[in-house]
């Protein structure tokens, strides 16, 4: 059987395409290597997506959103994709547990983390170091470190610091580089503390601790804490995915070089990531499908 259109990723631009698409009747099949919601499920409080005017959870909104999918029926398999093909005319999705046929396939595999670089790093990774702050929020009392100086950092810091011990947030340069409303609150919550021109230099684990050796301009500094994230910014996971390392998007839409083959979401939008950007790239995306499969061509 030759599916209509298969969705790589669920974060928010792919259940927004698949959500489009099932209710008009062309069934995508979505496949979803870990949890559905995607980086969504690391936002500590949404609020500036419609709809939701005292903010929302990013956990919360995943609820919603998996709520929505069920009500519509889509068809979502919990499996990696590792490659598209072109064969006789269709794509061959590939995953470990087979492959599958299909006439469109959209991409929507958003980001993945930078490494930080610094010696320890690849070592701790997994035990005492994450990227993501949803794979340690459940660790009440604990104390963190965090390294970096974004959004994202502060976002993760203000989401550890409602059961955690302390947090320390490690930033290289004299100022951080997020919002000024994130900066305030992290000013005001008593467990948090920023520090500033401060340059990571090695992790180690001591005593089933994380020990972060530090530069300042002071001199040498160590940080303690029971769990180290690194929040130094993310890249595309386009190329994740084997057979589309000579594939691109044409300009800034969600068709690219390959006519059947369509991308959404944060894995095509450079610096601008946001889910209200990634969903309405996804009705985007499921609005060219259809015409597509009406039409056989793109628009
Ligand atoms: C800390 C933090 C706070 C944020 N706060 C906000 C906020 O307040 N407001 C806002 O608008 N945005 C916020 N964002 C950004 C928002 O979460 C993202 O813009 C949004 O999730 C992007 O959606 P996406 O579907 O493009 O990609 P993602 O959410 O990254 O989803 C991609 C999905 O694809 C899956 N996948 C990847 N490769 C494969 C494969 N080969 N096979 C199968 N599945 C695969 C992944 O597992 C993932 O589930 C925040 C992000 C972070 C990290």
């Amino acid at each position: 059987m030759v599916r209509d259109v298969v969705i790589v990723g669920a974060g928010p631009a792919g259940i927004s395409a698949a959500v489009y698409l099932q209710r008009i009747g062309h069934e995508p099949l979505v496949f979803e290597k870990d949890k559905v919601g995607g980086l969504l499920l690391n936002a500590n409080l949404v609020e500036n997506y419609p709809g939701f005017p005292e903010g929302i959870g990013g956990t919360q909104l995943v609820g919603l959103f998996n709520k929505h999918l069920e009500k519509q029926g889509v068809e979502i398999k919990h499996s990696e994709v590792t490659e598209v093909k072109q064969e006789k005319g269709h794509f061959v999705v590939a995953t470990p547990d087979g492959d599958v046929e299909a006439r469109i396939v959209l991409i929507t595999t958003g980001t993945r983390p930078k490494e930080a670089g610094i010696p320890g790093e690849n070592e701790l990774n997994g035990t005492r170091l994450f990227y993501e702050v949803r794979e340690i929020l459940e660790k009440d009392g604990k104390d963190f470190v965090i390294i970096g100086g974004g959004d994202a950092a502060f976002d993760y810091a203000l989401n550890l610091s409602k059961g955690a011990g302390k947090v320390d947030i490690v930033c290289r340069s004299s100022n951080p580089s997020c919002i000024s409303l994130l900066e305030e609150r992290v000013q005001q919550a008593t467990n948090i503390n920023f520090h500033k021109e401060t340059s990571s230099e090695s992790l180690s684990e001591v005593g089933g601790k994380v020990k972060l050796s530090c530069k300042t301009p002071e001199g040498e500094k160590e940080f303690d804490a029971d769990y180290a994230l690194i929040a130094c910014g993310r890249e595309s996971r386009w190329l994740d995915v084997k057979g589309l390392e000579s594939v691109s998007s044409i300009g800034n839409m969600t068709r690219t070089t390959v006519p059947g083959l369509f991308v959404a979401g944060d894995v095509k939008q450079g610096d601008h990531r946001q889910v209200g950007i990634a969903v309405g790239d996804g009705v985007q995306a499921a609005m060219s499908i259809a015409d597509y499969l009406e039409r056989g061509e793109e628009e």
